[in-house]
């Protein structure tokens, strides 16, 4: 029987820019992917699938070899450990920062430990640890912004792209955490196993990232 490769691919904002991408490559899903409810799609390859769900679960299905090779953004793989996968290429779209951000003005917290709203409880806390700051960290699904303007958080951890949502909110972006950008990851098993089939698709999509630096440039 002839191997299949199964790509997981984020939903949402990285959808769009992932596309051209894999048309690059050569990977053509046979139905347009975005205006269509099903979950799984067929390729102008008979053993390539991709399927499509919640960039948070991209590095699970990778991870559990439920799928080959997935795109997921960097703070999607540092949130989740990303440890059974190697991430071969920087697809450097969706470019944002990780950032905290906190109220415009707000005076610095002093004589207890502070408090930090974000869906990106491992990173946060993990940041703040090597910081040195004693930092309750307070799980939320959304409008990280809101906390502070609430009292439930002094600073959140987000992604800032243009700012636009932070200070319409007002807030400040603060410190850096990492600059993000989507990725390619490859379960360890599956580029073990599958190799000859995944090369090819990693160096065509090497190529296609960096012509789309060129015309950038
Ligand atoms: P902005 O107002 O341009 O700073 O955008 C910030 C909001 O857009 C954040 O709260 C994120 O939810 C979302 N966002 C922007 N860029 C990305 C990205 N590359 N990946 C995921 N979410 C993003």
């Amino acid at each position: 029987m002839k191997q299949t490769l199964t790509l997981a691919l984020s939903k949402g904002r990285i959808l769009k820019d992932t596309l051209p991408l894999l048309a690059a490559a050569d990977i053509h899903p046979l139905e347009d992917i975005s205006s269509s409810r099903k979950l799984i799609f067929d390729t102008n390859h008979d053993h390539i699938k991709l399927i499509v769900i919640r960039a948070t679960d991209v590095p699970t299905y990778v991870e559990y070899g439920a799928a080959d090779m997935g795109i997921a953004g960097k703070d999607v793989l540092m949130e989740h450990g990303a440890q059974e996968m190697y991430e071969p290429v920087d697809l450097e779209i969706a470019r944002c920062r990780l950032m905290t951000a906190g109220i415009v003005g707000a005076p610095a917290v002093k004589g207890r430990r502070l408090k930090v709203a974000t869906k990106f409880v491992n990173i946060t806390k993990a940041y703040y640890a090597e910081q040195g700051i004693q930092a309750d960290v307070i799980k939320l699904y959304g409008a990280m912004e809101l906390a502070p303007l609430m009292g439930l958080a002094d600073k959140i951890v987000d992604i800032v792209d243009t700012g636009n949502t932070l200070r319409a909110n007002g807030l400040q972006p603060e410190d850096m955490i990492a600059d993000i950008s989507s990725r390619l990851v490859v379960g360890k098993a599956s580029m073990k196993m599958k190799y000859r089939m995944i090369e090819p698709i990693l160096e065509k999509l090497n190529a296609a990232v960096a012509a789309r630096r060129g015309e950038a440039a």
